[in-house]
């Protein structure tokens, strides 16, 4: 007999049939929060049992109806037996339902949309990074579903430099895009090497304020882009509030104390196949310095990270028509600084594709140990 479970950190399916192991029943999921289901749904991570040897084809019944339906073009489900290697599976798109087959090896095995990245992990990271004596952990408040906001200061104290240049990495605005925290870790793994000559000279020029989750309830209640009160904490920077964003209102608070020279906010696409930035084009005070530090950022990232490129992205917005509420271009405005949402694919990175894994948690955290180099480029001229 087959089941299906979702009772733990981000699962999340719905199960119309599990009758015939050739035509397993699914629907993906619409976000939750306390005033019930939103409007979104894309996220989902369950584990099936009962079916070593057996070929089964799992249809995903409502994928056309999910936000982002081009999402399943070209893009194969996750799986994984010990939930530490996450591998590709055979998946389909034919506009309207999408279909996975596997014959797994074992009784238990679980699906994704992306590699998890679980609280627990969460936890883990804010525990080892607090280890480093450059790194100072404050708690900013409590989300709505009571979970805490953590705030990681790094930087080498040691360091005598007159105005250290404020950087900040937040991450997992939408919950589900779980490569957004993988690249954090990656991140701090490098800028925490004491070994590490990048590091060594980046901590002594900055403090580095890193926001791992910006979304820990959405991300433990499996929802791709809503918080528990069903805001899209993307869409919350020009007016959030406690009841609604408390997530925003803390940290944007504390970056109006510290200031910011430069920001970058890591997400995940789930259209294209691509590792790319989104800079601040469309904002009033857009400037040539601006434009001139946005240039040589994406030219040393292109010079030194084969996983990144420029040739595919979102295209530029027209100056004066920015979105304020999407926390690049409110921050960008707000401090005329250079800030860059950081994009990476669910599907694949088209121009290195790994055939095996696709994008990934590991090369997620690879491009985020990467970054630390264009960060570096543009250090003295911030
Ligand atoms: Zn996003």
């Amino acid at each position: 007999m087959l089941t299906i479970s979702t009772q733990f950190d981000s699962g999340a399916i719905e199960v119309v049939s599990l009758a015939d192991p050739q035509d397993i029943q699914l629907n993906i999921r619409a976000h939750q929060g306390i005033h019930g289901a939103a409007e979104f749904a894309q996220w989902f991570h369950f584990r099936l049992q009962g079916a070593a040897g057996v070929p089964l084809k799992l249809r995903f019944l409502n994928a056309a109806q999910c936000a982002y339906p081009k999402g399943w073009e070209g893009y194969r489900v996750v799986a994984s037996y010990d939930r530490q290697l996450w591998f590709r599976i055979d998946t389909q798109f034919d506009g309207q339902v999408m279909t996975a087959t596997i014959t797994p090896d074992t009784n238990s095995i679980y699906f994704a949309y992306f590699e998890p990245y679980s609280y627990e992990r969460h936890l883990d990271l804010l525990g080892s990074a607090a280890e480093s004596e450059h790194v100072q952990s404050e708690f900013l408040g409590y989300t709505i579903d009571g979970r805490d906001m953590n705030l990681l200061h790094i930087t080498d104290a040691s360091s005598t430099l007159q105005n250290k240049k404020n950087i900040w990495l937040i991450a997992r605005q939408h919950p589900g895009e779980t490569m957004a925290e993988w690249f954090v870790e990656g991140f701090l793994e490098r800028l925490l090497d004491v070994d590490d000559p990048v590091s060594r000279v980046l901590l002594a020029k900055c403090v580095f304020h890193v926001v791992p989750n910006m979304n820990p309830d959405g991300s433990v209640r499996g929802n791709l882009r809503t918080n528990a009160a069903g805001a899209n904490l993307n869409r919350e920077w020009q007016t959030p509030t406690m009841e609604r964003s408390p997530e925003v209102f803390l940290v944007r608070q504390k970056m109006l104390e510290t200031g910011v020279d430069l920001c970058l906010d890591a997400h995940g696409d789930e259209g294209l196949p691509y590792n790319f930035v989104a800079g601040s084009e469309g904002n009033p005070g857009y400037t040539d310095k601006i434009e001139q530090l946005e240039n040589a950022f994406k030219a040393s990232w292109l010079a030194t990270s084969p996983d990144f490129q420029t040739e595919q992205g979102y295209g530029k917005t027209a100056k004066g028509t920015a979105n304020q509420t999407l926390a690049t271009n409110w921050i960008a405005q707000q401090f005329g600084c250079l800030a860059f949402t950081i994009e990476m694919p669910f599907k694949d990175n088209a121009t290195l594709p790994d055939a095996g894994v696709g994008w990934s948690g590991e090369r997620s955290k690879k491009l985020g140990e990467g970054v630390l180099l264009p960060i570096l480029s543009v250090i003295n001229s911030l």
